[in-house]
């Protein structure tokens, strides 16, 4: 067994090295290396039980509607404390290809909002579903880092509040809301112009990751997952092992 992966991972460092523009495609999966729970695995948030479905609260009818629900949710379960939760493998692996030129005119697309990517020193990032990191007042537009979201448990109302009086938003895709069209736009121009995709840590199944992964017109494409994708058919290598140590492994 351990010898069939050590050929997989080595086929993939064989197409890491002749490539020129790598795009990364990744998911939950990629950050639960780093301790963040996958919220749509078996024992994910999906399959919790709350007041509301973890849908219905993460909707932009219930923030509008049920704020202070929203943010005591939004607090316990959707940020954490960026002191105790580092990037993984898997991102430092992602952020040195970068810097060794391999990502020229691609980058990262991902569905993650915990900004761990940047975090690494990945400079060209498609945050598809945006970021905890990036909040802002639904009034006057100001800005607002994380910590005033945290913060805001402590305040009367439960709610994160601008000096004007706004509700701070947390620039994160809510149920019912559109995509950002820059992000989409730059992550299907990314896609488009690699000429090797690795897809990792996702299912495939969540919208929009199947419709960006047409625009691929490269040479390879490979996919590390613990299970199997909706991807699998289209793939040309597929490696079932811990994100961490494959792309770790691309420099071991
Ligand atoms: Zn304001």
């Amino acid at each position: 067994m351990e010898k069939t992966v050590s050929t997989e991972i080595l086929q993939l460092r064989q197409w890491v090295n002749s490539a020129r523009r790598i795009v990364f495609f990744g998911g939950a999966g990629v950050s639960t290396e780093s301790g963040i729970p996958d919220f749509r695995s078996v024992d994910g948030l999906y399959n919790q039980t709350y007041d509301y479905p973890p849908e219905t609260i993460l909707s932009h009818s219930f923030f509008c509607s049920k704020p202070a629900a929203f943010f005591r949710f939004y607090r316990d379960k959707m940020v954490f404390d960026p002191k105790s939760i580092r990037p993984n493998a898997a991102h430092l692996a992602l952020a040195r290809l970068e810097a060794e030129g391999k990502m020229e005119g691609t980058g990262i697309v991902t569905q993650n909002i915990d900004g761990l990517h940047t975090e690494a020193g990945s400079r060209s990032v498609f945050e598809l579903h945006g970021s905890i990191h990036r909040n802002y007042c639904t009034r006057c537009g100001r800005f607002y880092p994380l910590s005033r979201i945290m913060e805001s448990e402590g305040d009367p109302s439960g709610v994160p509040l601008c000096s004007c009086g706004g509700i701070i938003k947390p620039d994160v895709v809510l149920y019912q809301e559109a995509l950002n069209e820059d992000v989409v736009d730059g992550a299907v121009k990314a896609i488009a112009h690699a000429d090797l995709l690795i897809i990792g840590g996702t299912s495939m199944t969540v919208w929009p990751a199947a419709g960006l992964v047409s625009y691929f017109k490269g040479d390879r494409i490979v996919i590390i997952n613990r299970d199997a994708t909706a991807a699998d058919g289209d793939a040309d290598l597929i490696i079932r092992q811990p994100i961490g140590k494959v792309l770790g492994g691309l420099f071991d």
